[in-house]
């Protein structure tokens, strides 16, 4: 049986799962959405990604046409629905569709579509040995112009970075702020670890607040690692002991090169380890 997709409430098929070439999120990329993981058939964090999700829409003035509980469910279901025991789902809410024109009130109907597929985002050799990033030129949205903490259908600005870094040969790539600090990967949130203190950008450095970080910064606080949020630079990077991104997809994945320099010994460090067997345990839990 072909995968089963959400849509508004009913199941279609892959093939069969459509909606309108004058839906807004395809138009205008307005709409918001989520990416989530399921593990051995349980959602991680689901109440996490939800109240995300819902704050996004606020930010954009969208109304969810669903309460919470109800959309958690939906995506429980989607999930059962296909037998999937580990599984990526990618939760989004359009505008809708409706005349031609930015004007979201001529929108009706927002769709709701829940996709549970799998995801393989990065090699697997990655994980264990560590990957290479570069910093890209194009900067994280500025706050003021659309805000890094709406989980919107516009992601142009992080697919720009990611061009440059696979152009350079990269799966990753840095986004410095407008102020020039770090702020995160293109669909990442990025740690360092320098004379073992943990650091990673506060959210107001102009970044997604990722769920997967926020479950390592409570990890690293059980295991005894300190912690903290902390602007940084991309000399900061350079001269850490060891670095590493999360996300859903991503997980905790070790960076040991950032632009053409070692991260350390080149190595994949101790703390990166650490963290990355302690989140696949509680993922798995
Ligand atoms: N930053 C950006 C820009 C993202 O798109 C994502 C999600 N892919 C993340 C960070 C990580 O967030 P989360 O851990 O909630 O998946």
């Amino acid at each position: 049986m072909s995968l089963q997709i959400y849509i508004n409430g009913q199941f279609f098929s892959k093939e069969d799962a459509k909606i309108s070439v004058y839906d807004h999120g395809l138009l205008y990329g307005d709409g918001v959405f989520e990416g989530l993981r399921a593990y051995s058939g349980k959602v991680f964090r689901l109440q996490q990604h939800i109240d995300r999700l819902y704050e996004s829409a606020r930010a954009i003035m969208l109304e969810i046409p669903m309460t919470m509980d109800a959309l958690s469910a939906a995506v429980n279901e989607t999930v059962a629905k296909n037998s999937l025991q580990d599984a990526y789902i990618r939760l989004v809410v359009t505008r809708g569709s409706g005349a031609l024109g930015l004007d979201p009130n001529k929108t009706s109907n927002p769709q709701i579509i829940i996709i549970a597929d799998s995801i393989t985002l990065y090699p697997a050799e990655f994980y264990e040995k560590g990957m290479a990033i570069i910093t890209a030129s194009t900067i994280r949205n500025h706050p003021a112009a659309l805000s890094p903490r709406i989980k919107s259908l516009n992601y142009l600005n992080n697919i720009l970075a990611k061009i440059e870094g696979l152009q350079a040969g990269c799966v990753e790539a840095l986004m410095l702020n407008h102020k020039g600090e770090v702020a995160e990967c293109t669909g990442d949130n990025i740690f360092i670890v320098k004379d073992g203190v943990l650091k990673t950008p506060p959210t107001d450095a102009g970044i997604l607040e990722g769920i997967t970080r926020n479950a390592v910064i409570d990890l690293a606080r059980e295991h005894g690692i300190p912690c903290i949020e902390t602007a940084m630079t991309r000399h900061d990077v350079i001269v850490a002991d060891e670095c590493f991104l999360t996300g859903s997809a991503a997980e905790v994945i070790p960076v040991v090169k950032v632009d053409s320099r070692s991260i350390g010994d080149g190595q994949v460090g101790p703390i990166s380890k650490k963290l990355q067997s302690a989140f696949k345990k509680m993922v798995r839990m």
